[in-house]
């Protein structure tokens, strides 16, 4: 999964001047680390929290516990993964 767009870059240059600094518009990628995306919940009634790499497991997760808990129906849920930017000129990290 990846993402561009062009950033406002500070760059150091050295002219005859000596070293100053400008800013040009670079264009840059955002790369999500697939390997690294975590399915989580957090049950709103409890401290009920739940972490997995499947966002089928992590909502069997929360209907196991709905099912211990019957009056706990609520939860925030999120996906999450490493990120990285840079600029669109480079290779990809691996
Ligand atoms: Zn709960």
């Amino acid at each position: 999964m990846s993402t561009t767009a062009h950033v406002k870059t500070r760059e150091i240059v050295k002219d005859a001047r000596g070293l100053r600094a400008i800013w040009r518009y670079v264009l840059h990628r955002i790369v999500v680390h697939s390997d690294t995306i975590t399915y989580g919940a957090q049950c709103l009634a409890c401290e009920w929290t739940v972490q997995r790499s499947d966002d089928a497991a992590m909502h069997q997760a929360c209907m196991r516990h709905t099912g211990r808990q019957p009056d706990h129906t609520a939860f925030w849920t999120y996906c999450r993964a490493m990120a990285y930017v840079q600029p669109a000129t480079q290779g990809e990290r691996r």
